[in-house]
């Protein structure tokens, strides 16, 4: 029994030594436990969005798996894992991860699905995506955000994501129907093309309503038969969805 004082002098001490500098911080995959014991805290006082206190295990993987530091502009990396949205330039916004966690989770997509993406910005959403299903097609209306998540994406490795540049009001018609399809930007109403392009199951996660004004988070499912329905879980604000 002599051996625990000295083993918890010893713990003191190296807790005493390393406790609290910075290396735990720099280390992203530990920034993103951090952000994502965040989340799930949002998750759980939240239980209504999802119906239940706490996010799917691939979800969470997913976003654990995803480097989020590689997706903001380097001034921002030492902000990339606090759990709040950032500006990614253009005017434009990556979203923060409460909000990102809750909309794929509402996705409710799987390892054979594909999906697609309005809104590819920096590309997080999409990678979080791609670690979860089959393919995923985005879409990005900015030249310059379409072409540097390009080039991030595929540096990091991601073969399963196909970047577009174009208006994703009018969805991406060649690949579907999509099992589900997210925007991260906000129409003033559900675009009549993404209801088209879902498959029967499938799932439509979209922030609608006028700027400046409460947005609300809808999930559109579209029945075997064809139908679709709506609900809204959430008051949201979001950059608004632009037309050409
Ligand atoms: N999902 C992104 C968040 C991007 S913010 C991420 O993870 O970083 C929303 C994005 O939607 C912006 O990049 C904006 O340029 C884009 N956008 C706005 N209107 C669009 C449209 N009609 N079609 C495609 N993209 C659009």
């Amino acid at each position: 029994m002599r051996v625990r004082p000295v083993v918890h002098l010893l713990f003191v001490l190296v807790i005493g030594l390393f406790g609290g500098c910075a290396e735990a911080d720099d280390d992203p995959a530990v920034a993103r436990a951090r952000m994502m014991r965040e989340v799930s805290a949002d998750v759980a006082r939240n239980p209504e969005v999802l119906g239940r206190a706490r996010l799917s295990t691939v979800v969470l993987e997913a976003m654990l798996a995803t480097p989020r530091h590689e997706f903001v502009p380097p001034n921002l990396r030492r902000h990339a894992h606090d759990n709040r949205p950032l500006p990614i330039g253009k005017g434009q916004t990556i979203s923060q991860p409460t909000i990102v966690a809750m909309m794929t989770d509402l996705l409710a997509i799987g390892p054979r699905d594909t999906v697609l993406e309005v809104g590819t910005g920096s590309g997080y959403q999409a990678a979080v995506l791609a670690e979860i299903c089959a393919h995923v097609h985005t879409i990005e209306i900015v030249p310059a955000l379409a072409t540097a998540s390009t080039k991030c994406l595929a540096a990091l490795g991601y073969e399963n994501v196909t970047v577009y540049e174009g208006d994703g009001y009018l969805g991406v018609p060649e690949h579907a129907p999509y099992a589900g399809i997210i925007v991260t930007a906000a129409p003033d109403h559900v675009p009549p093309a993404l209801v088209e392009q879902l498959a029967p199951g499938g799932r439509l996660v979209i922030p609608v309503g006028r700027q400046g004004e409460v947005q609300e988070l809808m999930v559109v499912e579209k029945a075997v038969d064809g139908t679709a329905h709506s609900r809204r879980v959430l008051p949201v604000r979001f950059v608004p969805l632009t037309r050409k």
